[in-house]
């Protein structure tokens, strides 16, 4: 089996579905990372913003996925492909989504995991952008040759995969050390324990990692419920990611692009 997951920044597996990760490697799947930006501006210090940040970005996320599992060369067993777009300034366009379409049909998954764009939890752009092209290139292949689309981060969950070991979230976000503190990596373990808990009822009493498994029927990305629609209201005026002026000094400016 062919597991790709394709993400907006380092860290995105780690903070939804670092299990479902830990799960597959274990079951000794090839498992596939597209990180469509690397973090340039992963950093409030505008000292550090650009190449310096996407250096540690890298590294951390490369110690990150050695904690899924390393191969015998000490290297991780997930293949982590850099496509090399901007932290904050990744376009929603014809050309990325050429460019991505080709490096997933080479890689020709069997599953596919992304964000969902639609009843999103999180309306950071990169991530809506991310979701959007994803699910539209996989939207693209002949449905008997289309691999399994299942969304992360999304309110309409409705597939689960359970939790066999819940430390493993801490263990490998705790790697993204620029990102976060033991402070932090305790709140978040307390969170994440609290947010499984009342989930429960949903995944069917059990701890367990939610995505929405894609039927690419009509109208199926519809907010039709009312509960549905007052949450993408909420998430979409609260989570659309940090301010216009945390993207400053441009990428020009920063010395990313010519
Ligand atoms: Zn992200």
């Amino acid at each position: 089996m062919r597991l790709l997951f394709v993400n907006a920044h380092p860290d995105d597996v780690e903070f939804t579905c670092a299990s479902t990760c830990q799960q597959a490697v274990a079951l000794g799947w090839d498992v596939y990372e597209i990180l469509m930006t690397s973090d340039e501006y992963g950093i409030d210090k505008d000292d550090f913003k650009g190449k310096r940040i996407k250096m540690i970005r890298k590294r951390e996320m490369f110690e990150a996925a050695k904690v899924y599992g390393i191969n015998s060369l000490g290297r991780p067993k997930i293949n982590l492909i850099w496509f090399g777009e901007i932290d904050g300034y990744l376009k929603f366009n014809r050309v990325i989504f050429l460019r991505l379409r080709k490096k997933i049909l080479k890689i020709n998954p069997d599953i596919v995991i992304s964000p969902d764009s639609f009843f999103s939890m999180d309306l950071h752009p990169d991530h809506k952008h991310t979701g959007w092209l994803t699910y539209l290139i996989i939207k693209s292949i002949e449905p008997s040759k289309r691999p399994v689309l299942l969304l992360y981060h999304s309110f309409n969950s409705n597939f689960y995969v359970p939790i066999k070991d819940i430390s493993i979230q801490i263990k490998a976000w705790s790697k993204h050390e620029s990102q976060t503190s033991p402070l932090l990596n305790k709140i978040l373990k307390l969170m994440r324990k609290i947010f499984y808990f009342l989930r429960k009822r949903k995944s069917g009493h059990i701890l367990a990692e939610g995505f929405r498994k894609v039927n690419f029927n009509k109208n199926e990305n519809q907010l039709k419920k009312l509960r549905h629609k007052i949450l993408y209201y909420i998430f979409a005026n609260m989570l659309n990611g940090p301010s216009k002026e945390h993207y400053y000094p441009t990428p020009k400016e920063l010395g990313l692009i010519f």
